[in-house]
């Protein structure tokens, strides 16, 4: 008998995700952005997945892109932060990884190795501080790699620090610096859409956007799911109720008395925790689905499990007739009935983080 937590990943779904993306940009390609264990939904599954039908990967480092390779991952990977030591740029070449260059030293250490490198991604800092060239540098380092005979093609890249705010005007500013630059340097293939760019900016066309959130059916935007905006949720996080008790009124549950009964009602202790990466931060009344009723976050959320009641909707639902808990029961945390982005503000985080952040602890099904 295994603790009945687990994480069921649809696959298809990521590939719908990704097939709607390029929907909305036809005439682009799309890099599917896989770091971090594909936002926590599994690396090699998910790659390997879908290695027939992208364009190509993304990932942070070489570490990421190794790993995809050793599992017979065939498509063009690009390392989004480039290259940290000299030994990596033999191995870009003989693997086939795309390489960002985002500052000067990187530049010269590719010219020092000598290697050649299909796709060099030159990144602008539009306005992000935090990766990224001067337009300056960037007609240097594109003159540099064109003169070199290493590179096969240098796209002109940049990052958005504002696209999920759909009424800041950051975005327009960077694009239209990012769009002055490549005047400059004669008009690259570009990439400048993350998901919220994606779904709701004006990017330039015909070069390649860079969906990571999406993929995995999230929105990025505050107040929005991923359902809302036509994506398909891709992980689902389901347990059991594991012991079920009744309290009655002035009764305390968890840790620290963080809640207390104002009627008696009953209590489901579920198997699922900070351990295993559900937020601790989550406040009374945070939704989980109990066998399709709403129930509802009461006490603190510890190591392993959480406590939950059904929520008033529920009971108010059927006045006369309070519908009892039952051991066993199985509850999602997030998926389907329960959107991610909900738990996420519930615990004064975003959706990235949630799925991100999962332990090894839950079993992964993938489906
Ligand atoms: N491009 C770059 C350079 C990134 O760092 C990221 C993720 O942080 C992405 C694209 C994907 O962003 P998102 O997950 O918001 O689509």
């Amino acid at each position: 008998m295994a603790r009945p937590l687990k994480a069921i990943i649809d696959l298809e779904a990521i590939k719908i995700n990704y097939q709607f993306s390029k929907k909305l940009h036809p005439t682009c390609k799309a890099l599917a952005v896989v770091k971090s264990d594909a936002y926590g939904h599994g690396a090699v599954d998910v790659a390997t997945y879908l290695d027939d039908d992208v364009d190509a990967f993304a990932v942070a480092a070489i570490e990421e892109a190794l790993q995809l390779r050793e599992a017979d991952v065939t498509s063009p990977i690009l390392l989004l932060e480039g290259v940290f030591e000299q030994n990596e740029w033999p191995l870009c070449e003989e693997l086939g990884f795309w390489c960002v260059i985002e500052n000067t030293t990187q530049l010269d250490g590719l010219l020092n190795a000598q290697s050649k490198i299909e796709k060099v991604f030159v990144k602008l800092d539009t306005g992000m501080h935090r990766l990224g060239l001067n337009s300056l540098q960037v007609e240097h380092v594109v003159d540099t790699l064109k003169a070199s005979g290493l590179v096969e093609e240098v796209v002109l890249m940049t990052h958005f620090s504002c696209a999920d705010d759909l009424s800041s005007l950051e975005t327009i500013k960077q694009l239209t610096l990012f769009e002055e630059a490549n005047r400059t340097v004669g008009h690259l293939t570009t990439s400048v859409a993350n998901s919220a760019a994606i779904m709701k900016w004006s990017v330039p066309e015909g070069g390649w956007i860079r969906p990571g959130i999406m993929l995995y059916g999230i929105s990025p935007f505050v107040g929005v799911t991923g359902t809302q905006l036509g994506l398909k949720p891709a992980m689902q996080l389901v347990s059991k109720v594991i012991s079920v008790r009744d309290v009655n009124i002035g009764d305390t549950v968890g840790y620290s008395q963080q809640y207390t009964a104002e009627h008696p009602h009953q209590i489901a202790t579920v198997a699922v925790g900070y351990g295993d990466g559900y937020p601790r931060s989550s406040e009374n009344g945070t939704p989980v689905a109990l066998s399709g009723d709403t129930a509802e976050l009461a006490g603190r959320v510890s190591m392993d499990m959480i406590t939950v009641k059904l929520s008033n909707q529920a009971s108010s639902e059927r006045p006369h007739q309070e519908r009892k808990i039952q051991l066993g029961e199985e509850v999602e945390l997030w998926g389907e009935q329960v959107p991610v982005e909900e738990v996420a503000y519930r615990s004064g985080t975003i959706g990235y983080e949630l799925v991100t952040r999962m332990t090894q602890r839950p079993m992964r099904e993938y489906k």
